[in-house]
């Protein structure tokens, strides 16, 4: 089996290296590993060659109340919530060194069930690791947030203050293109603030949540703390989002059924917090340095095959420069090497699914049919290796206008138009007409500029010179349709806590209580 090349064989990822042992996950609801109820199970398919790697329970409603009611217990009777930041630390401490040790495993195996390459998935696992480290010391600082309130309204007599609390038991979904990473951008901090989870992978990219399920139950976490449920996104999404005993939902995905779980999560009014689409706006200011521009832009946009929810997927050129930044850009792209994501010489894998490839290629005849220009790619990428796999071309589409649907839906492919401005006001208007807001970029050689620009997108995050870049000490999430709330930094974490005010009287006395007089005493009469 060619995906086998150069794979290190160990006990506990038993398929790689095995051609014919094909990995069986089970679901892990309080503590114990399981099927489905209904005992149903799906293959996960390799999108580079068609070959299932792995097969994963097909849950349902039945195994989203197990697994609910296995969160709520462990909330509302069992250690997690009543231990210290620090215990908690040390635990999330343990799994994250774990991570770190299996890395270059658990990047193969994100490879071979997402189609990333290797390169891609070897920058997820060490940052996953880092991150869930992260949010391990998170928690230990969680301790500490009981904040004293100054300027009392009764000076001398009582005091307030305010403290955060675990907000209970969160139901998180995830998609498909960061599996690993979402998994862990999800549990970290809601584990580090002593909530307890449901996690629900996409269907396509499983496998990841489900060994990090092994991970957590090896370091001993207690039963129902953690939660981890396979299966299609409707029902089980359905499940989650109205279930009574679930007090929030995270969710990360499209804009489309982000819309729906805030809608259905309202039945209950539950706490949610969205990670969505977005279809950033890539602006080349005329004193940008071309080839770093050029270079970068590509980077912005062909990343992971342009699967990337904050990829900068509408290229702003000035007109005067267009042509040259085009052509350039265009030799670049063609020189892209596809193939096998395990090889390290690939630039461009698979995208995730033949359904994906099927639903990118409709957009390129989309784009054609409205008029823009094709300056390269335009169809699936075939040939050698690349026959069985979900192979596209990678695309660019010059004469885009910004009401196109290629500028103004999300495709999540190798799919890059290009919008010409006359000025940059005419730039930043069409990067702010978008019904998303999560991320856009500026490049430009006088940083003081580049900043003006940013400080008038409309964005969650804003890079000038760079693109992708994040820290998980640095708020991360979407204005308009692009979202609710923020991942990780301390606006991550507290979209994971309930805040508690208490107003404490510690006078000891009756005097002088206001309402004494009020209700309680006899009222005086005036006569
Ligand atoms: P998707 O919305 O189709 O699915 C996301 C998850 O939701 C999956 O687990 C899916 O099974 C589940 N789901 C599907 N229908 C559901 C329903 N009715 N109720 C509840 N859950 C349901 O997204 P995708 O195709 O997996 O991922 C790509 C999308 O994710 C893109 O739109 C991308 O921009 C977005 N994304 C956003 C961020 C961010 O941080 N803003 C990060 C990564 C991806």
């Amino acid at each position: 089996m060619a995906l086998a090349r150069g794979l290190r064989y160990t006990k506990r990822i038993r398929f790689i290296g095995a051609e014919s042992v094909m990995e069986t996950y089970k679901m892990y609801i309080d503590g114990e590993f399981v099927d489905a109820e209904n005992g149903d199970r799906n293959d996960s398919i390799n999108p580079f060659n068609g070959e299932a790697i792995a097969s994963i329970p097909r849950g349902g409603a039945a195994d989203v109340n197990k697994a609910v009611a296995a969160a709520r217990k462990a909330f509302d009777h069992g250690p997690w919530p009543r231990m210290t930041g620090e215990e908690r630390s040390e635990l999330i401490g343990k799994a994250a060194a774990l991570l770190k040790e299996r890395m270059k495993d658990y990047a193969k195996l994100e490879s071979l069930d997402s189609g990333g390459t290797i390169n891609k998935t070897g920058a997820d696992a060490f940052l996953a690791s880092r991150q869930l480290a992260f949010f391990g010391e998170q928690a230990k600082r969680f301790n500490e947030e009981a904040e004293p309130i100054d300027g009392m309204m009764r000076e001398g007599r009582s005091f307030n203050y305010t403290i955060r609390e675990p907000m209970g038991v969160c139901a998180q979904i995830i998609p498909w293109n960061f599996p690993y990473m979402m998994a862990i951008w999800k549990l970290g901090p809601a584990l580090a603030t002593g909530n307890t989870v449901v996690l629900k992978p996409a269907s396509d990219t499983p496998v990841m949540a489900l060994e990090l399920a092994r991970v957590f139950d090896e370091v001993g976490f207690p039963p129902g703390v953690v939660n981890i449920i396979s299966g299609p996104g409707g029902v089980i999404g359905e499940a989650l989002t109205t279930h009574p005993d679930v007090d929030k939902v995270a969710f990360t995905g499209s804009t489309e059924v982000g819309r729906e779980i805030m809608a259905k999560a309202a039945g209950t009014l539950k706490k949610v917090t969205l990670e969505c689409g977005g279809k950033g706006a890539n602006i080349v200011l005329d004193d940008a340095d071309l080839d770093i521009a050029i270079d970068g832009s590509i980077w912005a946009s062909y990343y992971h095959q342009g699967q990337v929810c904050e990829s900068g997927t509408r290229l702003m050129l000035d007109a005067n420069g267009h042509d040259d930044f085009v052509e350039q850009m265009v030799e670049k792209l063609n020189a892209m090497t596809m193939g096998d994501p395990l090889d390290p010489a690939t630039q461009l894998g698979p995208v995730v699914s033949q359904a994906q490839m099927k639903s990118v290629l409709e957009y390129i005849e989309i784009g054609k049919n409205e008029g823009a220009l094709l300056a390269c790619g335009g169809g699936q990428a075939t040939g050698g290796d690349l026959d069985k796999g979900a192979f596209v071309q990678p695309t660019l589409f010059t004469g885009v206008n910004n009401q196109m649907r290629i500028a103004r839906e999300e495709i999540f492919g190798p799919v890059l138009g290009v919008l010409k401005y006359d000025s940059v006001d005419d730039a930043i208007e069409m990067a702010n007409d978008s019904i998303f807001g999560l991320s856009a970029g500026v490049w430009s050689s006088d940083i003081d500029k580049a900043k003006n620009v940013a400080s008038r997108l409309r964005s969650g995050t804003i890079w000038i010179n760079e693109w992708h870049m994040l820290s998980e000490r640095s708020p991360f999430g979407g204005y308009k349709q692009s979202g609710v709330g923020r991942e990780f930094g301390d606006e991550g974490l507290h979209e994971y806590t309930e805040m508690k005010t208490l107003y404490v009287d510690d006078a000891k006395t009756r005097d002088n209580k206001p309402w004494y007089d009020m209700v309680v005493a006899r009222p005086k009469s005036d006569a």
